[in-house]
């Protein structure tokens, strides 16, 4: 049995980078495609959004310039591009998905609605939630935090390339040492950098658990859902 009937993952487009420091790198995409597949027939009810800053984020384009609306926007198609790249990964294994967008695109993706959603998730089909929130000054956490609450998950899974929550940087810090468990309150007082602040506040107010772990080991998917305790569970 697994862990979680219905989860929510969250991968960020910076890790599908790999080790090419940009872009998409088809091994670490098709990596992902068997992690998920994999979970997929362990029965799990499946909805992903995935970021886009493997090609641009909003911030950092009107750091250099860019309109700040524009440039998110340009960031909510990135995760468009991201998802439908997972998209096709997905099929490749065998693995029945869709892609929604949060900004009407069709034929590209089917206009986000939670109903069909669920019904999608419910009959065995993976659904990637694309466009992040559909709206600027927002990221891709508040967006999985946003459809991991109306898709009723009982948990989002942010998949990062650290095994959990630290009480540093761990990639900065050698003395940082790793949660079991944490509050939310504990995370916002400590000024951990789990999620931004809004994405943290949404799942704090309605409850929903989020588990961190490392998605770029193999296996590791499959780990969380047996049970395994290899990251970090952030909770009420
Ligand atoms: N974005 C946005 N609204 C959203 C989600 C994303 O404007 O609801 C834009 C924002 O510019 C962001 C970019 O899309 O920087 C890519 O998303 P994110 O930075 O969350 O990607 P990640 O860090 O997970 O790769």
């Amino acid at each position: 049995m697994a862990r979680f009937k219905r989860i929510l993952l969250k991968l960020s487009g910076e890790s599908l980078q790999g080790e090419q420091g940009y872009g998409i790198d088809v091994k670490r995409l098709n990596e992902y495609a068997e992690q998920i597949k994999e979970i997929a027939d362990m029965g799990v009810q499946i909805g992903i959004v995935i970021g886009g800053g493997n090609i641009f984020r909003g911030l950092a384009g009107a750091g250099k310039g860019f309109d700040r609306v524009k440039g998110d926007q340009m960031g909510m198609c990135a995760t468009v591009v991201n998802s439908l790249a997972l998209s096709s990964a997905l099929d490749s294994v065998g693995q029945k998905n869709r892609v929604m967008t949060a900004i009407r695109m069709e034929p590209i993706g089917e206009f986000y609605n939670k109903w069909k959603a669920i019904e999608a998730m419910q009959q065995g089909e993976i659904v990637i939630f694309s466009a992040g929130t559909g709206s600027p000054y927002f990221t891709t956490d508040t967006g999985s935090s946003l459809r991991g609450i109306e898709i009723e998950a009982d948990v989002m899974l942010k998949g990062t390339r650290v095994d959990g929550v630290y009480t540093a940087d761990p990639e900065k810090d050698p003395t940082a040492t790793k949660f079991h468990d944490i509050t939310y309150e504990e995370v916002l007082s400590r000024n951990l950098k789990v999620m931004d602040m809004t994405a943290t506040a949404m799942c704090m107010q309605n409850n929903l658990p989020i588990y961190v772990f490392n998605m770029d080991i193999k296996g590791n998917l499959k780990r969380v859902l047996d049970g395994e305790e290899i990251g970090t569970l952030v909770h009420n």
